[in-house]
């Protein structure tokens, strides 16, 4: 009988994961099919956002390409992609409910791996995330990248690693604009060991700091400009507001009783979601020790491994994360700040290891799973 395993979330979790059941599981369980699940129908390398709303440095294919192209090599009866976003699960009688463009499809499994991340707050003005769509998030790169050229005053609210480099990414390209980058903070990257040379290498760029700035509203003018007004209640006029802050779990397709407080995904040690029979989780959507690719890519790998080990009868083994945590931010097109552990790295080596192509050269690998 078929064992069908069902991907949600076609990113950097779910590609990896349905590359590595249909090439290689495949080989010794030959009834397997992966059903992939995504409301974008490209797999969008959303590193590079904050260099691709500078007009005229990235084209879109560099950092968005077609899914589907990446599994036209296997045959049908073993992979199926489907544009369309979950919107209800039932995880007793093992089906999850599917919108699409052509209608509702419910859809039976055997194995479910959840990994559709997570958006960011404002996701419906700014491209940070795959929030959206494949032409929503193209339109919101092009409108951004329209409003960056006319804009002489822009506003970045939140000085995670996101808003860091999307203000060195701006002023890198611009010298005439005023860019302040707004942090809720004492310290901008929430007071890392490399915030201290973040802010030089921001200032060194022309971008303007102000900590202790915690947006409490932003308000869009009839004019087009926007009205930000601080929680100390100081008000700023900006061309372009750009907010950056919080991330939010795309979960609401599952029921809460597999939901931490923080209505992230709660998963044992195996990334077995919990309360819940064979179904999995990785990527951002568990936030576990926090978001990130790389996190991303070795969770997929374990997640992956644990359902080959169960397809053949045998019991899981712990996910393994990276031995220790490396953080990498670019500071626009030239320098970058980082560390391994809490070792710092030179800006130069950030700048090679992501500044110089925001790693968009990674991106056929995972897609076409060539990595695997
Ligand atoms: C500007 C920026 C820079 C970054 N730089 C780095 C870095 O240098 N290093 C690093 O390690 N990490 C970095 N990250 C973090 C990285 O982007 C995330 O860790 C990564 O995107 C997580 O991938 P994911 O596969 O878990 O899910 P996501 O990338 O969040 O994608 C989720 C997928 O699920 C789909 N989806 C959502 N809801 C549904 C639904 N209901 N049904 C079907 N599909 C759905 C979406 O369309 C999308 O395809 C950066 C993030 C940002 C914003």
């Amino acid at each position: 009988m078929t064992q069908t395993i069902v991907v949600l979330g076609g990113s950097y979790a779910g590609l990896q994961v349905a590359h590595r059941l249909v090439k290689n599981t495949r080989k010794t369980v030959k009834d397997l099919k992966v059903i992939l699940v995504s409301k974008n129908s490209h797999f969008y390398w959303n590193l590079a956002s904050v260099r691709a709303i500078i007009p005229g440095i990235v084209k879109d294919e560099e950092f968005s390409q077609p899914i589907e192209k990446g599994f036209a090599k296997y045959p049908s009866e073993a992979f199926e992609f489907i544009v369309g976003s979950a919107e209800a699960s039932d995880l007793v009688a093992k089906t999850v409910t599917v919108s699409t463009a052509g209608g509702d499809r419910v859809l039976s499994y055997d194995h479910l791996v959840l990994a559709t991340g997570t958006r960011t707050a404002g996701d419906d003005v700014v491209p940070w995330k795959a929030s959206g769509t494949h032409e929503e998030i193209m339109d919101q790169i092009h409108k951004t990248a329209e409003r960056v050229k006319t804009a002489k005053h822009i506003v970045v609210a939140g000085a995670g690693a996101t808003g860091v480099e999307v203000a060195g990414e701006i002023r890198y390209e611009y010298k005439d604009k005023e860019v302040l980058l707004l942090s809720g903070d004492a310290h901008i990257l929430g007071g890392d060991v490399t915030a201290g040379s973040a802010e030089t290498e921001l200032k060194k760029l022309g971008v303007t700091v102000q900590t202790g700035a915690r947006v409490d509203r932003a308000v869009v003018l009839p004019d087009g400009k926007t009205e930000v007004t601080l929680q100390n209640g100081q008000t700023i006029l900006t061309d372009l507001y750009l907010p950056t802050m919080g991330m939010a779990p795309n979960t609401e397709y599952l029921p809460s009783s597999v939901l931490k407080a923080d209505k992230f995904v709660a998963i044992d040690e195996f990334y077995r979601v919990k309360d819940a029979a064979n179904v999995w989780a990785a990527g951002d959507i568990v936030w576990t020790p926090r978001g990130g690719f790389v996190i991303a890519d070795k969770q997929a790998a374990g997640v992956a491994k644990n359902i080959d080990l169960a397809l053949h009868g045998k019991g899981p083994t712990p996910v393994k994360l990276l031995p220790m945590d490396v953080f990498v931010c670019a500071v626009g097109r030239g320098r970058g700040v980082g560390r391994m552990g809490s070792v710092k790295l030179f800006s130069y080596l950030v700048y090679m290891a992501k500044g110089k192509t925001l790693g968009m050269q990674m991106m056929p690998g995972i897609l076409n799973g060539t990595n695997y």
